[in-house]
């Protein structure tokens, strides 16, 4: 990496003591954030904050993403779906910590994004660094049901709802975090877990991201008030 600014991005890791997985830290250490960028903003790709990436919407504040990675648990070869691909950065990580020896980067990731043009960006970075997510664009509320069921979901967008269809395609043992609240000020990280069949709803303090947007979501409401 010729541009010091990449480089800063390994210090992440030591100002983040709630980072305790080694693995996580290792996948940060690895993925050089200033290639999920535009070049315009590349001296601030060491910076832990969200940057502009295009069409209104922001690549996550690194620390955020390790904490709902990290949440996760992923183990090699795991089954993951990601709502909200965004620059693919996110993704990324989620290709190393998937990864299975002999089979290619991202082989067991899937990724959906509402905005082409993003998505377009997000997988020519991705192929630059050498990863092979499975990438859809489309409406991340409804899930990829042909690929289900995941050992993990994370939604990198907020939602007033936990969107059914990702509760059905979790499978069992497995765990998916994502930031519920209907107003950017009032959003919190659940973690929703599933085991024997049931499910299990857990908060993790206060977050802040842009809306998901989906028509699924109306539906879920119904639903989740249900619960
Ligand atoms: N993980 C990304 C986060 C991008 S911001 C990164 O670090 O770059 C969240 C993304 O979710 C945005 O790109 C937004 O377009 C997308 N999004 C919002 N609603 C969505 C939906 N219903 N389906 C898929 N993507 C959605």
């Amino acid at each position: 990496m010729s541009d010091d600014t990449a480089d800063k991005s390994f210090a992440w890791a030591d100002q983040w003591p709630e980072i305790s997985d080694e693995r996580v830290r290792a996948a940060f250490a690895r993925v050089p954030r200033v290639c999920f960028i535009a070049p315009d903003l590349a001296r601030f790709a060491g910076q832990d904050a969200p940057l502009p990436i295009g069409e209104g919407q922001t690549i996550s504040q690194p620390f955020i993403v390790a904490l709902m990675v990290q949440m996760l648990r992923l183990q090699p070869g795991a089954r993951v779906l990601e709502i909200g691909t965004g620059s693919g950065y996110e993704t990324a990580i989620l290709c190393e910590m998937a990864h299975l020896a002999g089979q290619p980067a991202g082989a067991s990731v899937y990724s959906i994004e509402r905005y082409p043009s993003l998505a377009g960006g997000a997988a020519q970075a991705l192929a630059a660094q050498g990863y092979a997510p499975h990438l859809r664009v489309g409406d991340g509320a409804a899930g990829w049901p042909e690929a289900a069921p995941f050992d993990a979901i994370i939604v990198s967008a907020a939602a007033a709802h936990v969107p059914r269809p990702l509760c059905d395609q979790l499978a069992d043992g497995g765990r998916m975090v994502l930031p519920v609240g209907e107003h950017s000020d009032d959003q919190e990280l659940w973690l929703v877990s599933k085991s024997h069949g049931r499910l299990h709803f857990a908060r993790n303090g206060g977050v802040r991201f842009v809306p998901l947007i989906s028509p699924v979501l109306d539906d879920a409401a119904q639903w989740a008030e249900s619960l």
